[in-house]
């Protein structure tokens, strides 16, 4: 199985990412995409990637709005030319819109330059969206993708994926599903069809409920997974073959 979305270039790993990658593989968890954040972090992640065969996107995340919007977005541009023809190269991101965190006219700009970037690239995005589904939506109108992209830690209930589904979405199921309290996202995955999603862990954040460690890992997958079968009422494998098929279209793995 992939974990579509793990920053496993971020310093809580420094201590022991190889042994985590070997104990990954151990446990059928192959691969996994490391989402970009921020240029400063893009050299560390491209060589981490590199180094453990991932895949990976590059991007610059809302909680990371650059002081010269301008600049960045031309930087990351470069870069995105520098490694369009690397095959563990998959997407745009992470990028998006966060409304509990500073800055959200800049949070908008950014996004924007970003979406109109990975139409011309013909990448599909990933995005972050915390409390401001109506203003995404919108700019996902305005910036129809071909190639689609993931809603990722999409915590909706059923309606709301459907909005994001038929603009040509996935939805990124991560950790909170295994919360009982995360009514609405339980509701989302027993509802809709298995096609419409992803399985990521979001490490080293978001956790999931009950879990011994406090530092999250792709370790977690295949409680999700599971987790995933209990409520479409569906055998474990047949979820994971589907799975693996949405993120193998997806990003073109
Ligand atoms: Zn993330």
């Amino acid at each position: 199985m992939i974990d579509t979305h793990a920053h496993l270039d971020l310093e809580d790993f420094d201590h022991d990412r190889e042994t985590l990658f070997t104990t990954m593989r151990a446990h059928g968890i192959t691969n996994a995409i490391i989402p970009g954040i921020s240029e400063t972090q893009w050299c560390k992640q491209i060589a981490i990637a590199a180094e453990f065969n991932c895949y990976y996107a590059l991007g610059i995340h809302p909680w990371y709005v650059p002081n010269n919007i301008d600049d960045s977005l031309t930087l990351l541009e470069r870069k995105i030319i520098e490694h369009k023809d690397n095959a563990r190269f998959v997407a745009l991101g992470e990028c998006g819109l966060d409304k509990l965190k500073p800055h959200f006219p800049m949070q908008l700009e950014l996004l924007s330059g970003q979406l109109t970037m990975s139409v011309r690239f013909h990448l599909p995005v990933i995005l972050h969206a915390v409390k401001c589904h109506q203003q995404l939506i919108e700019l996902l109108i305005r910036n129809p993708n071909p190639r689609g992209g993931v809603i990722h830690g999409f915590y909706g209930g059923p309606e709301l994926a459907k909005r994001y589904i038929d603009l040509g979405y996935k939805l990124g199921i991560g950790g909170l599903l295994m919360n009982p309290n995360a009514k609405k996202l339980r509701k989302t995955i027993t509802e809709i069809d298995i096609k419409h999603f992803l399985i990521e862990t979001d490490s080293p954040s978001m956790t999931p409920y009950n879990a011994l460690e406090k530092r999250n890992t792709p370790l977690h997958l295949p409680k999700f997974v599971s987790e995933i079968a209990y409520l479409q009422k569906k055998t474990t494998v047949s979820i994971l073959e589907r799975l693996n098929k949405n993120a193998s279209q997806l990003f073109e793995l």
